[in-house]
Parts: structure tokens; sequence; C-alpha cells
């Protein structure tokens, strides 16, 4: 069977425009009304992610839950991850990667995240996302604008042309001092590690503290020009997308 993806581009840029002043929990509403059962977020269990997991459960709205496993998070980041479950009662899948570390380290030699990072989170991360994502009409996000300069054009609602669904980004409006209000204000499980200098949290090879005053993100890949693992380049979304060869999916 084939049938066209959801929304029109029309409709994209009508609901990206209706929903920039909404709040996430709108967002979310709107989102699960619109796309669920075909929907999911994905979360890496950053500050962010962890907010969406509580409006999730809150809002009791039929959205699933994934993370990618790439086998190397953190020991701290495993027990969040086991503490939001037991917390929501949500259960949240573990997306994983074809090759084991074993079997990377033998195909591309050990330690392949310092030798080309790229190619590691392609296997590890960007490949399984995208394994994950089909199936579905739209994935949720815990992007925000402030984040890098990539995400600044982002908005609540959009098409995801890397990936080849609509993205949900909840969350894109608020700060990092709104995030903080709402996890202390809702006792939203975080991340020790948030206060050990480590704002924003990847694999344990590729994430290094950050002192005061350096931008949150400096940590990741530290040393190189590598800012993003691959997922959220705004090079592959946009709130409206051609009518002419939009995808189809069979
Ligand atoms: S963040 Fe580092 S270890 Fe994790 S997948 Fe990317 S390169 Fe590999």
């Amino acid at each position: 069977m084939t049938w066209q993806t959801p929304l029109t581009p029309l409709e994209i840029s009508v609901a990206a425009a209706s929903l920039e002043g909404r709040s996430p929990a709108e967002v979310l509403r709107w989102a699960a009304d619109r796309f669920a059962p075909r929907i999911a977020l994905a979360t890496g269990f950053g500050e962010e992610g962890c907010v969406i997991v509580d409006l999730i459960a809150r809002e009791r709205l039929p959205i699933g839950v994934f993370t990618l496993d790439t086998g190397l998070l953190f020991p701290e980041t495993y027990d969040l991850w086991r503490r939001l479950e037991a917390r929501y009662g949500i259960p949240i899948r573990a997306v994983r990667p074809a090759l084991t570390l074993e079997e990377q380290a033998a195909a591309h030699g050990p330690a392949l995240w310092e030798r080309d990072p790229d190619r590691c989170c392609e296997i590890r991360k960007v490949a399984p996302l995208r394994a994950a994502l089909r199936g579905l009409d739209a994935w949720v996000t815990a992007i925000r604008r402030e984040q890098t300069p990539d995400r600044a054009g982002a908005a609540p609602v959009e098409w995801d042309r890397k990936f080849g669904l609509v993205k949900v980004n909840p969350l894109v409006r608020w700060t990092g001092a709104d995030v903080r209000a709402y996890v202390h204000a809702n006792g939203v499980p975080r991340n020790p590690l948030h206060e050990r200098g480590y704002p924003s949290i990847g694999c344990w090879p590729c994430t290094s503290p950050v002192a005061a005053g350096e931008d949150p993100r400096a940590g990741r890949w530290r040393g190189s020009a590598k800012k993003e693992c691959g997922l959220h380049s705004r090079k592959g979304s946009e709130t409206a997308r051609p009518l002419i060869g939009a995808p189809e999916r069979s």
C-alpha cells in the first residue's frame, strides 16, 4: 500500500504558526491528536527530554518514548532511565545499533569515536534513529532554539526532510531557565551529572565537563569542530516542504 505523508506543506506552515505561542503541553496535545499512534518521543535524557516525559505522563498522551542506547551512556544516565520509568510508569524503549561495541571495533578499529566521530555517530545514533522512525508519521524532540545557532530557526512543528516525517519541537521557545524552573517546580528526575559540570550529556567518550561561562554544549566533542550527532541538522528541516516531490511511503 502507498500513501502520502499526512500533512501538506500548507498544513505544516499553518500548524507551525498557530502553535508558535502555545505551551509545550498544548503542542504535545495537538501532536497526539493529529498523529497517535504513529508518533514517538526520542530522548537522550537531557533535562528537556525529562520535562517532555513528565508532560506526556501528566497529560496521559498516547505518545511512545524511546532512547538511542549507544552502549556508551554514563552509568548515571542508565540510572536516570530506570528512575523515569519507575516514576512515570512509562516504558522507555531502547533502540540499539546493529553493531555491538565489539563488532564495531572489529569492523572499524577500536575507539572509532576518537578517529571518526561522524562515522561512529552514524553507526550508533543516526542509523538506529532512522530505523526507529520508519513507520512513524511524526517524532517529538526536545530541541530549543537557544541551544545552538543551527537550532535557532526551529519551529514547533516542521518537516524533517532528513528522516522523512514531521518533527514536533514543543520546547522550542523555552530558555534554559524555563527548563530548570519546570524541573524544580515539578520534581522531574534529572541526571546528577548536571551538578558536576555537565549541562549537556551524551556518550561518555565524547562528553566532558564545562567551565563557568562556557557554552553549555562546549563539552560535547571537545576539541573537535563537531557540534551535533547528525540527528537535528537544520539542513534537513523546514516548516514547509515542496508539494511536488513530496515523499511517498510504501
Ligand atoms: S557521541 Fe561519540 S561515542 Fe557516541 S555515537 Fe557519537 S562519536 Fe560515538
